[in-house]
């Protein structure tokens, strides 16, 4: 995944290997999503004072927000 597109899909940055992205469920499993690589997007994520930052960790937020949790 990673090596075929290092780019984050929501902010166009170029993310670090290992430790520059994680690999988001564009359609949360627990929604039903698949684990197939259809699926699967590269989000960056860094840390700030302890405390993780990034698009995939806004994605989490906004889906945490969405389902009322
Ligand atoms: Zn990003």
């Amino acid at each position: 995944m990673w090596t075929a597109n290092p780019y984050c899909v929501d902010c166009g940055k170029l993310t670090d290997f290992p430790n520059g992205f994680e690999l988001d469920h564009e359609i949360p499993v627990e929604d039903g999503g698949s684990e197939d690589d259809s699926n699967l997007r590269v989000r960056c994520v860094w840390w700030e004072h302890g405390k993780k930052c990034g698009c995939h960790e806004a994605k989490t937020q906004r889906e945490k927000r969405a389902a009322g949790r």
